[in-house]
């Protein structure tokens, strides 16, 4: 699949967005590693909190299908700005090498890296050292390695 191809389909998926309150309308679409395409968009609600911006419907609905590596999104918005905070730390958590296409309605996409957008971004190795840690400081002999 072209970039261009997955910046299409990203278009295609902001047409179903749910944003009557902001109608700030974005659609996403997540390529994962064996070329499958996971769509979202982002879905307000009167309680303004519950939203859910498109980047992680899309994230969210492909793990719930069993899918949890990536190696690209496009993200289509008005002024194709690049992903919120949360975002970017909710496609951390599955995709931290993650090429991000960004573009507006009609127009040409931009490229970049996820690790341009969240650097020395927290994630599953940081817990994972420190479970480690842990264990070895809750029962040392469980730590010896001879
Ligand atoms: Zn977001």
């Amino acid at each position: 699949m072209t970039p261009e191809q997955l910046v299409n389909a990203a278009r295609e998926a902001r047409t179903r967005a749910h944003a009557p309150y902001s109608a700030f309308r974005v659609g996403a679409a997540l390529l994962d590693e064996h070329g499958g395409v996971h769509l979202g968009a982002n879905v307000e609600n009167a309680s303004y909190g519950l939203s859910c911006c498109a980047e992680r419907v899309a994230v969210f609905r492909a793990v719930a299908d069993g899918v949890t590596r990536f190696t690209q999104i496009a993200v289509i918005s008005r002024g194709g700005v690049a992903p919120c905070g949360a975002c970017r730390q909710v496609l951390n958590e599955f995709a931290p090498d993650l090429t991000l296409h960004l573009a507006d309605e009609t127009g040409p996409h931009r490229t970049l890296t996820l690790s341009t957008l969240l650097p020395e971004a927290f994630g599953p190795a940081q817990l994972t050292a420190d479970v480690a840690e842990h264990a070895s400081a809750a029962n040392p002999r469980a730590a010896r390695t001879d």
